[in-house]
Order: structure tokens, then sequence, then C-alpha cells
């Protein structure tokens, strides 16, 4: 399997093809936005650059990466041939849902369907297609080119088959992969979404400031970011909209968003993408906090 095909190039998809396309897979990155996939690229072309500075990388690995990637707008035509898709567009249901009916219809039978959803249940996908032993999660963590995580998500009909070849895929890419069973959340957002959740309901509560939160939880736990400032980093519309996903899944008030996250959201604080959340990133300080982990 050396021919993959990427679906959307925002800030999951292109780092999952700067992945692969610099394992030497060929990669098909698949946007419906031209500008999207020119966006994605230059993000590419500068991650690159900076692996090429630190000397991770040469000059011409960076250019055979860059080679090994061609981008569509059609999803037809970006996906003939491919042995994998892997799905990273906007996070929205009927979206998916579409996308993975018409990937059934257009790929060839034996070409596997995996979704990197934070938060869908790849159950729900793969039922809307004739191949749901086909369709897994591939949970890649942000930035991807550096995170070492693959959380792979089994669906109800996902066969060992399918599993095992998206394992060795996955090491093949150098990451690691864990196993994990669909349910809400999965693993990773089962458990930082409640801790995030947590931190908020501290700032809500005025049990204590924001730096204060976030520097209990750096120094005192040895976490590289404290709660909040991943919070901003992830952004909170995503944040609340995943703690709803497992709110609505278990039926169980332990997973309700804090009506300050809720507050925040309505009033358009999305964190360091909207320019302002727990933190201010009108000096953009965003591109201080992407930068240092690369
Ligand atoms: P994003 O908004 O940065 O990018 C989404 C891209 O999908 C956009 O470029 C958009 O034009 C494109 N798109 C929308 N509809 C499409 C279609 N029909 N066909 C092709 N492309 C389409 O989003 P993102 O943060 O990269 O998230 C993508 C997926 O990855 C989501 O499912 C999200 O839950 C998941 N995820 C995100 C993170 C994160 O930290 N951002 C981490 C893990 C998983």
């Amino acid at each position: 399997m050396k021919n993959v095909a990427v679906i959307g190039a925002g800030t999951m998809g292109n780092g999952i093809a700067h992945t692969f396309a610099q394992k030497d897979y060929k990669v098909q990155l698949i946007d419906i936005s031209q500008t999207s996939l020119d966006r994605g690229m230059a993000t590419i072309a500068k991650n690159l650059d900076r692996m090429v500075a630190k000397e991770k990388i040469t000059e011409a690995d960076k250019q055979q990466t860059l080679m090994n990637i061609t981008t569509h707008t059609s999803i037809a035509e970006g996906v003939k041939g491919v042995g994998l898709v892997v799905e990273a567009a906007t996070e929205n249901l009927a979206l998916k849902l579409r996308i993975f009916k018409e990937l059934d219809s257009l790929c060839a039978p034996d070409t596997i369907l995996a979704s990197n959803t934070s938060s869908i249940s790849i159950t729900q996908i793969g039922a809307v297609t004739s191949r749901p032993e086909m369709v897994i999660g591939m949970h890649f963590m942000n930035p991807v080119p550096i995170m070492k995580l693959v959380e792979i998500i089994k669906g109800y009909s996902t066969s060992q088959e399918t599993y095992k070849t998206v394992e060795e895929l996955s090491k093949k890419l150098n990451k690691v992969p864990v196993e994990v069973n669909d349910y809400p959340g999965f693993v990773a957002n089962r458990i930082l979404m409640p801790m995030i959740n947590e931190a908020i309901e501290t700032l809500y509560n005025g049990v204590a400031g924001v730096k204060e939160i976030d520097t209990v939880m750096m120094l005192g736990m040895a976490h590289p970011m404290g709660p909040l400032a991943l919070a901003d980093f992830i952004g909170l519309d995503v944040c609340l909209s995943i703690l709803n996903v497992m709110y609505d899944g278990f039926k169980n008030p332990k997973y309700a968003p804090c009506p300050l996250l809720v507050n925040m959201v309505m009033a358009g604080k999305m964190g360091s993408k909207s320019g302002e959340g727990f933190y201010d990133y009108s000096e953009n300080r965003r591109a201080e906090v992407v930068s240092s982990q690369f």
C-alpha cells in the first residue's frame, strides 16, 4: 500500500499528508477549497523548512516529500488507485456520512476507509458504507508530524484484518498505534476533555485564576502546557463539541460542559484561532505556541 488519499487540507489533513509523504507514500491531498489546498501545501513547506533548519531532514528530503503530494479538488479524481483514504474534513456528522457514502461508491472494494474524527462514532460512519469491516478510526494528534500517538479506533464491525493493516502502517510512519474501541471520546478525549472542563470549572468557581491553574498543572504535574492554554490551542468550540458528544453518548452529567465554556463559545472566544480565549493572542502568540513544537 503505497498510495493514499487524505481528505481535507486543514490543520490535521496537511499534517497527515506531510507525515505519509515524508515516508515516501504517494499522497493525493483532496479539499473542496483550492485556498485550503494552497494554504495546506504552504504549511507543509514551512514545517519541512523548520526540519531542514534543525538538520532533522535534508533539503533533498524536503523536495522529495513535496513531490510525493498531489492536490485535487475532486474526490473522484483523488481516490483513483489508492489503498487507503484518511478523511480529515471538518468535524460535522452529516458531512462525514456524505463523504463516506461517496468514498464507498468511488473506491476499489479493497480500499480501507479511515477517519481522523475526534468524536464521531466510527460505527455510525461504517454503517453508511457497504464495507463497515473496512472502516476504521485513525486519530492522529496535532501537530501530526511531531506527535507520536495514533489512536486506532475499531468500530463495532471493523475487522481484525483491517486493524492489523492500519496498525502496521502506523508503525511504518514511525508512530505508536494504540488499539481503542469505539465509544464516545475514545480514550484521548475521554480523559483529556473532563480534565480541561474541570480546569474551566475551577476558574468559573473562582478557586484560582487562569495563569495559576495552568501553573499548577505544568509545574505540579509536569504537563508541558496548562489545560486552559491547551483548550485555547485545540479551540474552545472543538472542546465544547467533544464534551457534548460524550454528554449525549453516555447520558452522564459528569461530561456536562461548564457554563463558562458555553458562554465563551457563544461570545465567539474560540481560543488562539479567534485571537482570544483564556489568553489574549492579539500579538500572534499562537505562532509561538505552535512553532516551539517543531
Ligand atoms: P480544519 O477546519 O482545519 O480543516 C478541515 C478541512 O476540510 C478544510 O480545509 C475544509 O475546506 C475541508 N473540507 C470541508 N468539507 C470537505 C469536503 N466535502 N471534501 C473535502 N474537504 C472538505 O479542521 P481540522 O482541525 O484539520 O480537523 C479535521 C478533522 O480532524 C476533524 O474530524 C477533527 O475532529 C479531527 N481532529 C482535529 C484535531 C485538531 O487538533 N485540530 C485533532 C485530532 C483530530
